[in-house]
């Protein structure tokens, strides 16, 4: 079993005496860690160690602060195989898929170094005669994370790494299923030379969100994780005078045009709905196809789906794919595919009850492909968070835009076509914040905000990019005039 260790103030301790939630392998069902779920007053003690450690981290200059994230980088880069394995045994991805997760994060603070031109301020001379303007960025003071399974490493460091930069302290909840990853990744920021206070990591669930979200020395809070939740942490944590930005579910679409090239479709589709088994907010989880695009496609993916490797991850490169994260979410997702069959969807891949080889406790479910989905079916309207394809046919490209636009989220979409015109219609009119045009994963790098729109998102800015920086950032504007000494008489000499 391993443990999971609290900082807080550049001190790492166990919990006792609290509630606890499980953490398993997911590939082998075997139970591998209990989390800590501390509440309020753990919060309280993490909020006045960050609050206390905040002035000599803001007054450490930027140019200085990066260099413990230059640091961080390499020990990331060093250790980014040990971490693949761990994220692969608490999470289930394959360990291709981690390596990305962790590349994903290491891209994060890569851009973070990058802070003091960043920080840059923008001045005017003359803003009337003598008189000159600035407007510089300052930090907010002390700022929290709250992050969900499904990407243990990228994640969090969507958010901690420009915090610190910006010369906020912070403090991180991960999710309760996955706390492993985000131990070593703090282990590895305290060995980049991070001083005490500067970084602390807690763990818990809903109480210990909501006193994070009404705590007086928090000032913004950075959420990622279900649409329910990351609504009521924008509404109550802004209620509270903080900033925000939460991010949410999503479902996304992928149009697939009668002219899109039908290997590179394919190969693009499967990644897309079953990559990560389908765990990704950025998962293509409907296909809309136009015209006779079904025909040409569908049979060369259900061949795919149907021919995949599915098992355990940590210890197999070769897997490709790998368990959904609990029994629970195994078993929801089977009972939505099985209520969206009932709804008249026709099963032409099917996962359910998969079992597999030396894993038999495992949470596996393999690659699933609903055709002729209806609007109105369960699987069209809930986010199923597992490898799950829903499949529509539509006529033209307006109907199948007009589809998509219907979603009440709006993370991702994708076209796949050889048509710069319905390439150029999609882009422009479809409702999502993120778009592929013959990509099927658009997921924005660090430099681009992960900008998802409508019920993917609460809040303003996004994180990654400039945006995090305003985020994390609040500017000051100061109107400058001097007067000479005797002015009157130097200038009339
Ligand atoms: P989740 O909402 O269950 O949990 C996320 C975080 O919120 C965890 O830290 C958890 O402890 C906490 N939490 C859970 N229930 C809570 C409650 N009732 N009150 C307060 N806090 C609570 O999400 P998850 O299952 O860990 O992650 C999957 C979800 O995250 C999916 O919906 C996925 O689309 C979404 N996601 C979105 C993005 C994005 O960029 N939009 C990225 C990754 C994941």
């Amino acid at each position: 079993m391993h443990t999971c260790p609290i900082l807080i103030g550049g001190e790492w301790r166990e919990l006792s005496g609290v509630p606890t939630a499980p953490v398993y392998n997911p590939s082998l069902g075997k139970l591998i860690a209990e989390t800590p779920l501390g509440g309020a007053d753990l919060v309280d003690e993490a909020a006045k160690a960050a609050h206390a450690a905040y002035p000599g981290w803001w007054q450490t200059p930027a140019v200085d602060r990066i260099q413990v994230l230059f640091r961080y980088k390499a020990l990331l880069e060093a250790n980014a195989e040990d971490l693949a394995v761990l994220i692969s045994t608490e999470h289930g991805k394959t360990l291709t898929e981690a390596r990305g997760d962790i590349r994903r994060g290491i891209q994060m603070v890569e851009y973070a170094c990058g802070m003091p031109a960043l920080l840059m301020g923008e001045t005017l001379e003359n803003v009337a005669r003598g008189i000159d303007c600035e407007a510089v960025r300052q930090p907010l003071g002390v700022c929290a994370g709250i992050t969900p399974f499904n990407f243990p490493a990228m994640v969090p460091l969507w958010m901690f790494p420009v915090s610190l930069a910006c010369g906020n302290t912070f403090i991180l909840k991960p999710s309760e299923k996955v706390p492993l990853t985000a131990i070593r990744l703090i282990q590895l920021l305290q060995d980049a030379g991070l001083p005490p206070g500067v970084m602390n990591l807690i763990h818990g669930g809903r109480d210990a969100v909501d006193a994070i979200l009404t705590h007086p020395l928090i000032k913004a809070i950075s959420f990622v994780g279900s649409t329910p939740v990351a609504r009521h942490v924008f509404n109550v944590g802004t209620s509270h005078g903080k900033r925000v930005q939460s991010a949410g579910g999503a479902k996304n679409f992928i149009l697939i045009m009668p002219d899109a090239p039908v290997t590179e479709t394919v190969r693009a589709l499967t990644e897309a709905a079953f990559g990560c088994a389908g765990e990704r907010c950025m998962a293509g989880s409907t296909a809309i196809t136009v015209g006779d695009a079904a025909s040409k496609v569908i049979p060369e993916l259900v061949a795919v789906a149907n021919a995949m490797r599915v098992g355990p991850t940590f210890s197999n490169p070769d897997m490709q794919m790998g368990p959904v994260i609990t029994a629970e979410h195994r078993d929801r997702v089977v009972r939505l595919v099985n209520e969206g069959e009932k709804q008249g969807a026709k099963v032409v891949a099917d996962g359910r009850g998969l079992r597999v080889d030396g894993a038999p406790d495992g949470f596996f479910v393999g690659p699933t492909i609903l055709d002729h989905v209806s609007s109105e079916n369960v699987v069209m309207t809930e986010e199923i968070f597992g490898p799950v394809l829903s499949v529509m046919r539509m006529d033209d490209l307006d109907a199948a835009i007009e589809m998509a636009n219907r979603s009440a989220y709006g993370n991702g979409a994708a076209i796949f076509t050889s048509s710069g015109k319905a390439a150029r219609e999609f882009k422009h009119r479809i409702r999502a914040g993120m778009v592929g045009i013959n990509v099927g994963v658009p997921a924005a790098m660090a430099f681009f905000p992960f900008s998802g729109w409508n019920e993917s998102f609460f809040g303003d800015l996004h994180m990654q990019g400039r945006e995090a920086v305003a985020f994390f950032t609040q500017q000051k504007v100061t109107t400058t005039r001097w007067f000479a000494p005797n002015e009157g008489d130097i200038w009339h000499r």
